[in-house]
């Protein structure tokens, strides 16, 4: 008997500290946090009716994960403990219950959102922020000063009336705007998509050029004030005190004096989280008296006068009606499950994404089963079981499709992806569309006016059917599409006249060839001077040019293997189009700036920022993306702010005006 409990407690140990590493240390949780947490629970009944199984190293002691290699790890010199969990108002009474034992007087609490992102400990001295560090464990974490610094919503200097050291707490999280705004772009550039915000945050706090961090757009909110020596009676003034010295803390916290208004807080909040613009999973309870906090203490793992109250990832019944796939421009296969229509989470869901092949064979997925869909982390709901009693036994098994239900080719499955194909790239119809829709895009050839719903106007009249066909296009051909009137016609055909002059480093990236975004492009292009010379490079002599891998290397050599590419290319070239370096594309103007250095701050009016950095570049000059001693000159425009102030400090750095970089150049 107690040897299977033992093996139960070890097996579960061991599945807790995989899910750990893979939400702490991957960032890829392969589970809801909600049987997560039940896991917990469960070992952690298990531990204290066995104590005999104690372990120090147990997951239920341990806060987090590892720590990650690439930031210096320190220690915390107040131990960042977690928070105990409770999913019912049973759970909360009871721990109410054990407080009111230990403390014979009246019991006051904080109500907070509990966010959902990566908490954070910053150290201030003297009213500065001086170091922000990680949770890690608990005991030390990851310094990430240079990145937290970058997040608008953290004081790098406070104001008022401040004590000299202490340490605020707080979480960085992704607004759900924020969130979608960097995976559209990452759409754009062929990435693949976050999972959702709070990976997204943390993951985003572990980059190594701070100034990518900055362009996450990350947010943040302070919750909690810990220091030696605690300059108030309660939670609340400290958080008071922190507003008044220009921290962001929560707008959404109230003082409960009993357990009703905290079940009140948290039904309003179970419904009114839909609407905020952040994801939280829960309330966090506080006890409000820090006296009555330090008689409370500490348990192994979570203060005694803290916890957090989980919301259930909302989950609905309905019926599968239908699985259909969807190809992408890439030509990947998503199946997609088709539900009768039911409210969750404030919103009408009527499908669900069901990802790859696998996923459908772990449901063991049936036609019109009834299934189970939650809205958890991830932005588009997802099917977690099948409710197997309602199941009509005639009811086959959901075989996945092998042929592509666009154009009939046999799929190919990327065994490492888990991921279906479908090979016909320059024949499958969403595949043909999207590389026309790639072609004419803004960081491609810049076509105007000419939208995804034209290109598929014309590729279903057979107008066009790769990006070399718009070159023949006539104004009377397309004058009788839908909703074009003479005028946008004419800016259609002037638009295409027009990205002949896009040099050649955009049609590169335009021509799709798999694998090559933006970034690989340029390189491509600065290595090679023209189509022809990409053509003759081998595998070999692509993967000497600094950023092109393997894969990448592999993907060009076919691309250029196929007589159809080929076709295309030569076509482009005799319309017109930059298959070249243009003669002074890329040529210098000048040398006037060589070994020089430059970084823009502030609103610029006489040129935009892209313009000064090309002008810095055609003049043999380098554009640097942050105030160092390794930085020659700073350029500033109107309200340029902390840059400035951190080039004076460094004073080895000219500081030019706009008009003053100008003259620079004429020498
Ligand atoms: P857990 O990760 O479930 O142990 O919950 C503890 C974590 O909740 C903390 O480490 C914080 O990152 C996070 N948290 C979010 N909001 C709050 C809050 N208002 N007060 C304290 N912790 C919070
Ligand atoms: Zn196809």
């Amino acid at each position: 008997m107690s040897e299977k409990i033992l093996e139960k407690i070890e097996a579960l140990r061991a599945e807790l500290h995989q899910h750990n590493y893979n939400y702490y240390v991957e960032d890829q949780p392969t589970i809801s946090d909600f049987e997560f947490d039940q896991k917990i629970k469960e070992l952690q009944d298990l531990e204290i009716a066995h104590p005999e199984f104690y372990d120090p190293n147990s997951p239920t002691l341990r806060v987090g994960g590892e720590i990650t290699k690439n930031f210096p790890t320190v220690p915390h010199q107040f131990r960042m403990y977690s928070l105990d969990n409770s999913y019912d108002f049973d759970d909360l009474a009871d721990w109410e219950k054990r407080i009111i034992k230990v403390i014979d007087e009246p019991v006051e609490f904080v109500a907070e959102l509990k966010y959902d992102g990566a908490s954070i400990s910053i150290f201030y001295e003297n009213g500065k922020l001086k170091q922000a560090v990680t949770r890690g464990d608990g005991f030390q974490g990851d310094e990430i000063t240079a990145n937290v610094k970058t997040i608008s919503d953290i004081p790098l200097t406070l104001k008022g009336e401040f004590p000299v050291q202490f340490f605020m707490r707080g979480e960085i999280y992704l607004t759900r705007k924020n969130f979608d705004k960097i995976n559209l772009r990452r759409e754009e550039e062929e990435l693949d998509l976050f999972m959702n915000p709070r990976n997204t945050a943390s993951g985003s706090l572990k980059m190594q050029d701070s100034a990518e961090v900055r362009k996450r757009g990350l947010s943040a909110v302070l919750y909690q004030f810990i220091s030696t020596e605690i300059p108030a009676k309660t939670h609340w003034e400290l958080l008071t005190n922190a507003k008044k010295w220009g921290f962001k803390v929560s707008d959404q916290a109230r003082l409960c004096t009993n357990l009703t208004e905290i079940q009140d807080f948290i039904n309003y909040w179970d419904e009114a989280r839909h609407d905020l613009p952040f994801e939280i999973d829960g309330i966090v309870l506080k006890v409000n008296s820090i006296k009555q906090q330090s008689q409370l203490g500490f348990t192994a793992k979570s203060p005694r006068w803290a916890m957090a109250y989980k919301f259930k990832a909302e989950k609905v019944e309905t019926e599968l009606l239908t699985v259909t796939y969807q190809v992408g421009r890439t030509g990947a296969i998503t199946p997609v499950a088709n539900l009768k229509p039911v409210l969750l989470a404030g919103t009408t869901v009527k499908r669900a994404s069901l990802h790859n092949e696998d996923i459908i064979k772990k449901l063991e997925l049936h036609e019109h089963d009834f299934v189970y869909v939650e809205k958890g982390g991830e932005i588009i709901p997802k099917i977690v079981g099948v409710n197997e009693e309602k199941r009509n036994p005639q009811n086959r098994e959901i075989q996945y499709i092998t042929h592509c239900p666009e154009c009939g080719t046999t799929l190919v499955k990327i065994e490492d992806q888990a991921i279906h194909f479908c090979p016909n790239d320059l024949h499958c119809p969403p595949q043909v569309v999207g590389r026309m829709i790639h072609y004419v895009s803004r960081k491609a050839l810049n076509i105007e006016n000419l939208g995804a719903e034209t290109i598929e106007q014309l590729y279903r009249e057979k107008l066009v059917e790769n990006p070399a066909d718009f070159y023949t296009l006539t104004k009377e051909q397309i004058l009788p599409l839908e909703r074009l009137g003479e005028k946008s016609a004419q800016n259609i055909i002037d638009g295409i006249e027009k990205s002949k002059t896009i040099p050649f480093e955009k049609v590169l990236f335009g021509i799709g060839i798999k694998h090559v975004g933006e970034t690989v492009a340029k390189k491509l292009a600065k290595n090679f001077e023209s189509i022809e010379a990409l053509k003759e490079a081998t595998a070999l002599e692509l993967v000497q040019v600094e950023d092109i891998g393997g894969k990448i290397a592999e993907s060009i050599v076919n691309f250029f293997q196929n007589p159809e590419n080929i076709l295309i290319l030569e076509r482009l070239k005799s319309y017109g189009v930059q298959l070249e370096k243009g003669k002074n594309s890329n040529k210098l103007l000048s040398t006037v700036l060589e070994n020089k250095t430059f970084l823009f701050t502030g609103k610029l009016s006489l040129f935009t920022r892209e313009e000064a950095e090309e002008m810095v570049e055609k003049n043999g000059g380098k554009n640097i993306s942050a105030v160092s001693k390794n930085l020659n000159y700073l350029v500033v425009g109107e309200k340029a702010g902390s840059k400035l102030k951190k080039a004076q400090e460094i004073g080895t750095i000219e500081i030019l005006d706009e008009q003053e970089f100008l003259n620079l150049l004429a020498k």
